[in-house]
């Protein structure tokens, strides 16, 4: 297999300094291993992507000294491959539909004897309402959020193991090791995360595990930010029977006052720093891959 890394932005605004650091790096792993790199477009928010953020990216990247095969992937291509394995889980009774929003869920959480609500990768832990009082039989139901049984399919891959691993690791600012954690780590800090969501049909955990391994991509190279959506990653690569990558989660740039960047820190878009006439070795610099 050959060495895969990726980049996989969405088109939702400038890339900035955190985004230029992941795929440099990225692209630098998969040229020391003499493999390949790809880029992948994050398209399924339809209400959030634009095409000139696209074609932002490809400047962007290509100014960066970047090179990757054509055509690119987007997601929104590949919508019947999402709707494909929704089936398949849904078949199985893992899928169950939600209409809860984010204010019934933080009322639901808000109870003074629960305490502060958990927060997991997706916002607050599901609190499990629609859980037992959703019919999950019958055709799947469209046009309706559809939430993954957590607990359930932490029993179905517990038929391989009672703890989940991945590996982390290779590369300059990455610990290299094995990951491990339990069924009831799942079910309790991460919870019944939303597989498909209203109006995109599919989700970014859905569409990230099947689009890495639909590109055999061997290095997932992201922001320690996604280090506990890594961990639905894992699960649903088991539940869908799809080859786990291992795992790079990097540094996040943060700005001058330790804060970590947001896609509306438009003050630290790559675009802005050409515009000033910074070169893409000073972003190497910048980003702490080179030291000048
Ligand atoms: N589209 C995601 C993002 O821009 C991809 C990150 C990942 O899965 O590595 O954050
Ligand atoms: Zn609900």
């Amino acid at each position: 297999m050959i060495f895969t890394t990726r980049f996989a932005p969405s088109p939702t605004g400038p890339l900035h300094l955190g985004h230029a650091f992941s795929a440099l790096l990225a692209s630098d792993l998969a040229r020391q291993h003499e493999g390949q790199f790809l880029l992948r477009i994050e398209d399924i928010d339809r209400t959030r992507a634009r095409s000139h953020w696209e074609e932002q990216i490809y400047d962007d990247l290509s100014w960066l000294g970047l090179t990757w095969p054509e055509p690119v992937l987007r997601q929104s291509t590949r919508m019947e491959v999402y709707e494909i394995a929704l089936q398949q889980l849904w078949s199985r009774g893992l899928l169950y539909p939600c209409t809860c929003n984010r204010r019934d869920i933080a009322a639901a959480t808000s109870a003074p004897q629960e305490g502060a609500p958990l927060l997991g990768p997706d916002g607050i832990v599901y609190p499990g309402t629609c859980r037992e009082k959703a019919v999950r039989s019958g055709p799947m139901p469209r046009d309706i959020p559809l939430r993954l049984d957590m607990q359930k399919a932490a029993q179905t891959v517990k038929v391989k193991s009672e703890f989940h691993f991945f590996e982390t690791g290779c590369g300059p600012c990455g610990s290299t090791g094995r990951v491990s954690f339990s069924d009831r780590e799942l079910t309790d800090t991460i919870g019944d995360v939303v597989l498909s969501r209203r109006d995109m049909g599919t989700s970014y955990h859905l569409s990230v595990v099947l689009d890495d391994a639909a590109q055999n991509v061997t290095h997932v190279v992201r922001g320690q930010d996604l280090f506990d959506a890594t961990r639905i990653h894992v699960v649903l690569q088991v539940l869908l029977d799809l080859p786990q990558p291992i795992y790079h989660h990097h540094k996040l740039i943060r700005d001058d006052a330790g804060k970590r960047l947001a896609k509306r820190d438009d003050a630290r878009a790559i675009s802005k720093y050409r515009d000033e006439g910074v070169s893409p070795a000073d972003i190497r610099a910048m980003v702490g891959l080179d030291h000048r």
